[in-house]
């Protein structure tokens, strides 16, 4: 077994576990204890201990913390690719991604949270004589509940917001890929984060569920079933939630868009990361002048594609291994259906035993039709449905025809149409002539909508303002005896108000 978690402030007798399974070949990575959820209350007690001294450091000590983690991960680049290549299975390129993005928010809030978070002073339209003050206060234990997709990305990207912005953090990684976020957890600690202000807690829904009745925020990545048992388990204590859910992304290409370029986007907004991302390209709407040309350029670039196991010494790959056996099953499900109902796989469309691992083929499909589960459920695999569309106006109402709002891309060279079209999706977000590459920039909110959930994640302050619970500060600066408005009531003070409601609202 390659890595082993132990559990050092419990320990001792025989706890249950579950496995860890390199996805590519199925092998036993690691055994990992289960947290029950007295663990899970006890560490949020520490938790709440430890984060009275984290909150009072200043940002430049919690900055310089993280900063010094953040040298330990480069430092050990090769470990946590090679941890993230044997628990995912994805390519070492799309690992970099990950790394590259935690460096760049341990940077951007490292520098900007003092900014953000400064108390803002706010004068008022009416009560000229009273000032006012929002202030920012950690919450206290952020509890992070998150997926297996990008494991390091995903748990690590908002507890260093959270961090920065003075809260303790509790992860609950995915039971699937737990391993690199104990990597960087370690390096968080052995670079001054301590120990009980960032733990995790590893196990399943009876782990996860602990940590939401225990924590005071909880920022959840995952599914649209488990966000809602998230949703209405908060309720009973009326913990705070965020959610990020998933998503049926539709790109629109129309006929004047770049054609070489949109054609990569679409196969790299669609198989990255095998498909396994939230705001994967999940349809891909096409005018009918450009239909043809655009499916036989995306089929023959497809079919380059190299399927197979990351090794650090072989040649690269590009397409990894699905995360299990589950995910196969559903990607299989749908390509099934679509088949069976009338649909052509133009290539691809099967799993690859040979090869050991969870694999699947990248798969681009045409002739699909709204009735099927390829177009209706999320797929979350790497499965590209091709669409033909009369115009603009069709593939706006067919990618709003969806109960998911995550993100979106339009195609096209007239820029502003393209920016008059994004207004009229109905998702959290949408690029023009890219993909997917707005979740990687905090300035931009990553926001949803229906059943992919709400909240935002990055958008520059709202981004750690989101780890924070707001205080309005009134102060009034005359020190008169009496408001107009308090006891004892009379009928002058009556008449003035009056007077002054009229003067202010009756023209
Ligand atoms: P999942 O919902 O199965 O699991 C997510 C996490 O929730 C895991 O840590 C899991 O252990 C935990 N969990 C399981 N049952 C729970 C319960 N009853 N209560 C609380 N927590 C529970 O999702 P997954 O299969 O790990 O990830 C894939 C999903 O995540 C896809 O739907 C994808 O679109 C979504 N996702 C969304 C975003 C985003 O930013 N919107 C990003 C990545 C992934």
């Amino acid at each position: 077994m390659l890595y082993e978690v132990v559990r050092e402030e419990i320990g001792s007798a025989a706890r249950p576990t579950f496995q860890v399974l390199n996805p590519a070949n199925r092998e036993i990575l690691a055994e990992v204890e289960i947290d029950s959820p007295v663990d899970v209350a006890q560490a949020v007690k520490r938790a709440r201990v430890a984060q009275k001294e984290w909150a009072t450091l200043s940002f430049k000590e919690r900055a310089n913390r993280l900063h010094a983690a953040r040298k330990l991960l480069l430092e050990n680049k090769a470990q946590m690719i090679e941890t993230i290549v044997l628990e995912t299975g994805k390519p070492a390129p799309e690992v970099l991604i990950e790394l590259l993005y935690i460096c760049d928010m341990i940077g951007y809030y490292g520098r900007k949270a003092e900014k953000f978070l400064a108390d803002r002073k706010v004068s008022f339209h009416l009560l000229k004589h009273k000032g006012g003050a929002i202030v920012y206060h950690p919450y206290g234990v952020v509890g992070n509940i998150s997926p297996w997709n990008f494991p390091l990305l995903l748990s690590f990207g908002d507890a260093i917001a959270a961090l920065m912005a003075g809260n303790a953090v509790v992860i609950k990684p995915s039971e699937f890929s737990p391993l690199c976020a104990h990597l960087m957890m370690d390096f968080c600690h052995k670079a001054g984060v301590p120990r009980d202000v960032l733990q995790i807690v590893n196990g399943m829904a009876d782990t996860a569920g602990a940590l939401i009745d225990e924590a005071d925020l909880i920022s959840f990545t995952g599914s649209v079933p488990t966000g809602k048992k998230v949703m209405e388990r908060a309720s009973r204590t009326l913990t705070p939630v965020l959610l990020e859910l998933g998503g049926k992304d539709p790109m629109i290409v129309l006929q004047d868009a770049n054609l070489e370029r949109a054609v990569n986007g679409a196969i790299n907004g669609a198989l990255f990361n095998s498909g396994q991302m939230c705001i994967s390209v999940e349809r891909a709407y096409v005018e009918a002048p450009i239909y043809d040309s655009f499916v036989q350029k995306v089929v023959e670039q497809v079919q380059k594609l190299r399927v197979g196991v990351e090794t650090r010494s072989g040649d690269s790959i590009d397409i990894g291994p699905l995360m299990s056996e589950r995910q196969l099953a559903i990607v299989e499900r749908q390509v099934e259906d679509a088949r069976a109902r009338g649909a052509k796989i133009l290539t691809g469309g099967r799993r690859r035993e040979d090869l050991g691992g969870y694999f699947y083929e990248p798969t681009v499909i045409t002739d699909v039709t709204d009735d099927m589960l390829l177009l209706q459920e999320e797929t979350f695999g790497p499965v590209l449905p091709i669409i033909k569309v009369k115009n603009a106006e069709e593939a706006l109402r067919l990618s709003n025809d969806s109960e998911y709002g995550l993100s979106s891309s339009i195609w096209t060279s007239n820029k502003v149409r393209g920016m008059a079209l994004a207004r009229r999706i109905a998702a959290g977000s949408t690029c023009i002539n890219d993909v997917a590459i707005n979740y990687a920039i905090p300035e931009l909110p990553m926001g949803a909508i229906k059943q992919s959930g709400f909240g935002y994640r990055h958008g520059a302050e709202d981004g750690i303002r989101m780890f924070c619970r707001v205080q309005g500060i009134l102060s009034d600066r005359v020190g008169m005896k009496r408001e107009l408005h308090w006891f004892p009531y009379n009928r002058r003070s009556e008449k003035l108000v009056g007077k002054m409601l009229d003067l202010l609202f009756k023209r």
